[in-house]
């Protein structure tokens, strides 16, 4: 195995704004603390919640701060403390603000790294841990879907959204998805939606209405937010559930309760870390996830994958809509 060296290359931000601010820098290779080791980047993902950290939506813990929430590389070193994980065991992980992925080494809690099995590359772990475990949890505990069920992805060609609607239809949903042009569209349709709706030129809302032959939709997967709220509200079915996890149009404004009344609707809005947080959860999903994934039921779609330094073309680019799927950062 390598040596470690002292510094490595990272992205750090030390204040918010634009993409300007992503700075590409030499800095100290981190040492792993009690319960930590330290992890080889291989691949880091990039999520829109690393678009909020920058941005200042989300408050950064402290600066300079390293983005990024998710990778998969290789274990090279282990504080005592740790037994389990070996160096050379190839692994995927999430982490907190504390432990940026847009860098060559990060150490990370042992208690959240997962050993990668054989038959799923680096590059597949990292493109689906974050965004996979929101998915599948989300379907199984936020929504608890059901056979049958009329279930509405929005973004339904983006990262989260593609999983959800091959998740979903692998369950036995009836899925519509939303996306913002006809070639996205096509992409949800060939992933599992039975039926789409181009959120920029159709009435969403009349489209589901004619869909679901008036029933509305039972389930409701909104990762876009502001943009989408009161039209959720609208074409969700009587005691449907609709479950609000992002913000890529921006926060949903505050609410009053009193609108639920009208269909006795359950609002959430969940947080995949909440789902995974006991080790023996982020076992379970983490191993069904991969088998959904070595069995091919759900492909893992990568938009591109962007060397470390330009990680602010990667920001640029997801927020801009126009990728699909999910984009990744070699770390090497
Ligand atoms: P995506 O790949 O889905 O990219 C975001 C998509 O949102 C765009 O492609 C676009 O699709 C749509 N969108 C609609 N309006 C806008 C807008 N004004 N600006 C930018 N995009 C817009 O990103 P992710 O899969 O990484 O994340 C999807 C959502 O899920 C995000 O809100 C993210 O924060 C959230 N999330 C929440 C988690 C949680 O635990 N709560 C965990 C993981 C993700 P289109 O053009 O088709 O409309």
């Amino acid at each position: 195995m390598a040596a470690i060296p002292s510094t490595m290359n990272a992205v750090q931000i030390a204040r918010t704004g634009g993409v300007e601010v992503l700075e590409h820098k030499a800095v100290p290779v981190p040492v792993p603390g009690p319960g930590q080791v330290l992890v080889r980047n291989r691949f880091a993902g990039v999520n829109f919640i690393d678009t909020y950290f920058r941005s200042g939506l989300y408050p950064s813990p402290h600066f300079p701060l390293t983005l990024g929430r998710e990778a998969a590389g290789e274990v090279v070193a282990a504080h005592a403390s740790v037994t389990r994980l070996g160096p050379g065991t190839r692994v995927v992980y999430m982490s907190g603000p504390a432990a940026g992925t847009y860098a060559q080494y990060a150490a990370v809690d042992a208690a959240a790294v997962v050993a990668v099995p054989d038959g799923i590359s680096d590059r597949q772990a990292a493109a689906v841990l974050l965004q996979g475990l929101t998915a599948w949890t989300f379907i199984r505990e936020a929504g608890n879907v059901q056979p049958g069920q009329w279930t509405l992805v929005h973004a339904a060609a983006g990262g989260v959204g593609l999983l959800l609607v091959q998740m979903l239809r692998s369950v036995g949903a009836k899925v519509i998805g939303t996306a913002g042009s006809k070639e996205k569209c096509g992409l949800a349709r060939t992933n599992g939606a039975e039926w789409t709706i181009d959120s920029r030129n159709d009435d969403i809302v009349a489209r589901v209405k004619e869909i679901t032959g008036g029933h509305g939709v039972d389930v409701i997967f909104d990762g876009v937010g502001k943009a989408t709220f009161d039209a959720d509200l609208q074409m969700i079915a009587m005691k449907g559930h609709l479950i609000s996890f992002g913000n890529a149009s921006g926060a949903v404004p505050p609410i009053s309760i009193l609108l639920l009344g009208q269909k006795n609707v359950k609002l959430m809005r969940p947080v995949v870390n909440g789902y995974v947080a006991e080790r023996e959860d982020l076992e379970k999903y983490t191993s069904e996830l991969f088998e959904l994934v070595a069995s091919g039921k759900i492909n893992v779609a990568i938009h591109d994958v962007y060397p470390l330094r330009d990680a602010a073309r990667a920001h640029s680019d997801i927020e801009s809509r126009k990728t699909t799927g999910k984009l990744l950062i070699n770390c090497d």
